[in-house]
């Protein structure tokens, strides 16, 4: 983990090398080992992943990333035995890490973008609500740089103390209002966000690279909240709305 910097590299290039050593993290070559919760955590990812590939999750990359992060080092000691159930568990703060199969089915939809090519890995990706870093951690393993907004300083603290014993050097925390997306970084590939609000905030759409795509929950027509695909094309912006989903809310300023 580094702090925030100018990018020096283009927006949307993929490669067709995803696991090339110049970019792969540190977390795939030492995974750290669970201590003292009885769990064998490579094992019960494994099959966390049997279980994400039975719901459709098909991505290589997408099974490999969610195989390698160790999820229980994200939740809270009395939560790690159900760190690899596919349930969304509290995070503290009124806040919680979604569910396996939505973090991967969202991640699986940022890798489809136009602008990956196949078997590539995404250019630089925008993750608005670090929450407690799970989710910056996958993206770490698809991405060549993830920048990670948190409004909440005692959120984006913690999240900095667990992301560390992973030496993700490609992760970047931002304490911010991701409402406002994060112009230093811009434009990305890829926009993803794990707070809905009433509507996608302008500066999302401003800050994608063309050929890049955003995923973010907002709310329905029915107010119930489903997940929204927006991909910026050479012509403006093509959507499309999927499933409902269960967000927490995107709020505005930093507390
Ligand atoms: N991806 C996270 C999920 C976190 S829950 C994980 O892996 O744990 C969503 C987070 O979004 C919460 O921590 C909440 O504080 C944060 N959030 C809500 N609105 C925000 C905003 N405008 N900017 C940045 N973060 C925001």
């Amino acid at each position: 983990m580094t702090a925030p910097r100018k990018p020096s590299f283009p927006a949307c290039v993929g490669t067709h090398s995803p696991l090339a050593p110049a970019a792969k993290p540190a977390v795939a070559s030492a995974p750290p080992q669970p201590r003292g919760v009885g769990l064998d955590s490579v094992a019960v990812r494994a099959s966390m992943v049997r279980r994400l590939a039975q719901a459709g999750i098909s991505h290589p990359q997408v099974l490999d990333a969610m195989g390698s992060v160790p999820r229980h080092l994200f939740v809270d000691t009395a939560l790690v035995t159900q760190a690899y159930e596919d349930t969304s568990l509290p995070i503290g703060w009124g806040q919680t890490i979604s569910r396996p199969t939505v973090v991967a089915r969202m991640v699986q939809l940022l890798l489809e973008a136009p602008c990956v090519q196949a078997g590539g890995r995404l250019a630089r990706v925008l993750e608005i609500g670090t929450g407690c870093g799970y989710q910056a951690a996958v993206l770490a393993r698809v991405a060549s740089e993830v920048y990670s907004m948190e409004r909440l300083r005692a959120m984006h603290e913690r999240a900095r103390d667990r992301l560390r014993p992973l030496r993700l050097a490609n992760v970047h925390l931002i304490l911010g209002d991701g409402m406002l997306g994060y112009e230093a970084g811009a434009p990305y590939a890829a926009i993803i966000a794990a707070a809905g609000g009433t509507q996608l905030p302008s500066a999302w759409r401003e800050q994608l690279a063309v050929g890049g795509r955003l995923v973010a929950p907002v709310a329905g027509a029915q107010g119930q909240q489903v997940l929204q695909v927006v991909d910026r094309t050479e012509q403006g912006y093509t959507q499309r709305v999927l499933e409902s989903v269960h967000f927490v809310p995107l709020k505005s300023g930093v507390a």
